[in-house]
């Protein structure tokens, strides 16, 4: 069976530990290649590898960073297709996705800070006659980069590649449920003539390898995007070491739709953002809020193209469900399907485990659920379900849907439908969240802040915030 072994020092490595971990094809049920699990001595050498690479690489002319970096995203477009098969049997998701969002971004996310970097600029600031100030900005050091396993490639390249393109060296850990394609990507690094040491990956458990990462003393800036309370375990470790941190956590994203809306597209899209990547994206908008008049056709509609919805075979073409991560992903899922049931929920699709066929036959499908009836402050609708389960709710006034929008200790994106401009900026500007869509969902210019509010986050990705993150400012103020 494949073996997904650790990445360091530029080389193929064993674990310390000799042992490895299951991996699962979650479509089938089954195990099907197997993952090094890691320990506190391979984030060591990873660690004194990555650093001992640090003075090269930092110094390089970032021309020849940018350069290797955009030779990396050639590779991936060279392979899209080997490296959507690989994240489909991986993750679960369909073919489809892989190839259309999943890898095209992975490469997009490089070649994307490979040129940022290049256009990067500091501030400088005159005080008048008298002084000029102006800004330094130099490598953080070594990152440590976390990521999930809801869009494996995809985001480890998000974090990776403003660290790699700031000067930074990297130890990086994808989620254990989902390694294969980081490994792949570490075969492309090889083959760019990535440095030694400059990115290292290392595979295995979260508390195990992950909190290794977080706590090595080498390992300066901490970047992780994850779930709220593994969050608050790795900023309780990061920040009494003074670690720079940016956290990327989870969501209850809102969906508001005014009954002034473009119906087709508000339909069309939120079926998009309601069961995309069988939910499991932060950013899917799992409570939706009706106006009261638009209510009933809505919710007609909406179930009756959430119905048409091909779940089964992630390899399938036609498929648009595919399977989710885990067994104990699904579990959790089925349990808060239960749980809405218990609070009074009635389920108008959906609801239920799916036996697939043939190879899929134990794979860990759920059908796309749709809830009504809940009040706003219940478990299902305040708690993160990361699954393709949505609640509608109606509202009679814009006060009392930002009152829902608000309610939640989460705040990371909203979506937003009317054809009314000023109530679109007004809902915008007082919904607490750190994204907002305006008639459209997971439209992204690179760009931009990318983040949350309130538990869904601290700092902000993409754009110059993610080259800031990556290196530290110094202030030299010289006197005219
Ligand atoms: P987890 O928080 O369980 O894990 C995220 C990563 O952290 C994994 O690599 C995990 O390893 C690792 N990890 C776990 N424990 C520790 C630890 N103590 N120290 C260091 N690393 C650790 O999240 P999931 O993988 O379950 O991802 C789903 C969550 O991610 C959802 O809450 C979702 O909302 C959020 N998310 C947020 C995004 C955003 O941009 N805001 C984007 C995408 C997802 P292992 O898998 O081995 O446990």
């Amino acid at each position: 069976m494949q073996k997904i072994l650790n990445y360091i020092n530029g080389e193929f490595t064993e674990p310390a530990s000799a042992q490895y971990i299951d991996n699962f094809n979650p479509a089938e049920g089954k195990i099907y290649s197997l993952v090094a699990d890691s320990d506190e001595r391979d984030v060591e050498k990873a660690a004194q590898a990555a650093k001992a690479a640090f003075s090269e690489w930092s110094a390089l002319p970032v021309e020849r960073r940018s350069s290797i970096l955009q030779k990396i995203a050639d590779l991936i477009d060279r392979d899209l297709d080997k490296l959507a098969r690989a994240e489909s049997i991986d993750n679960g998701k369909p073919l489809q996705q892989a190839r259309n969002l999943d890898i095209p971004r992975a490469s997009s996310n490089i070649r994307f800070f490979a040129t940022a970097a290049i256009h990067f600029a500091s501030e400088a600031h005159i005080t008048g006659t008298e002084a000029v100030n102006y800004t330094l900005r130099s490598p953080a050091g070594v990152a440590g980069c976390i990521s999930p396993w809801n869009l494996p490639l995809y985001l480890f390249t998000w974090k990776i590649a403003p660290a790699l393109a700031a000067g930074c060296t990297v130890v990086a850990k994808p989620s254990e449920l989902t390694p294969m394609t980081a490994f792949l990507f570490s075969e492309l690094c090889i083959e760019a003539g990535l440095p030694k040491g400059v990115l290292n990956v290392i595979h295995g458990l979260g508390p195990k390898a992950g909190q290794a990462i977080v706590e090595h003393p080498d390992i300066t800036a901490i970047s992780f995007t994850g779930g709220t309370v593994t969050g608050k375990k790795i900023a309780a470790t990061a920040a009494p070491m003074f670690k720079k941190l940016s956290l990327e956590l989870g969501g209850k994203n809102p969906n508001i739709i005014f009954a002034d809306c473009d119906l087709e597209q508000a339909l069309n899209t939120s079926i998009l953002s309601s069961f995309s990547n069988q939910g499991e994206i932060c950013l899917c908008g799992s409570r939706m809020f009706v106006e009261r008049s638009l209510y009933d056709q809505f919710v007609s509609e909406f179930v009756s193209r959430t119905k048409a919805l091909v779940i089964g075979d992630p390899l399938d073409e036609s498929t648009r469900i595919g399977a989710l991560v885990s067994e104990g992903h699904m579990k959790k899922i089925l349990s808060y399907i239960e749980l809405a049931k218990q609070e009074g929920g009635k389920i108008l699709t959906g609801g239920n485990r799916v036996m697939g066929s043939g190879r899929c036959a134990d794979g860990y499908f759920v059908e796309p659920t749709v809830i009504v009836g809940l009040d706003d402050k219940c478990r299902t609708n305040q708690e993160e379900i990361f699954g393709p389960v949505v609640t509608i709710t109606p509202f009679e006034t814009e006060e009392e849907v930002l009152g829902y929008a608000n309610s939640t200790a989460y705040g990371l994106s909203a979506t937003i439908w009317t054809e009314n401009l000023k109530r679109a900026h007004r809902v915008s500007a007082q919904v607490k969240s750190g994204i907002i869509w305006v008639n459209c969902w997971l439209f992204r210019d690179l760009r931009t802040p990318f983040g949350g509010m309130k538990q869904s986050g601290v700092g902000r990705e993409g754009g110059w915030d993610a080259l800031k993150f990556f290196t530290e400012a110094k202030n030299v103020c010289v006197k005219l």
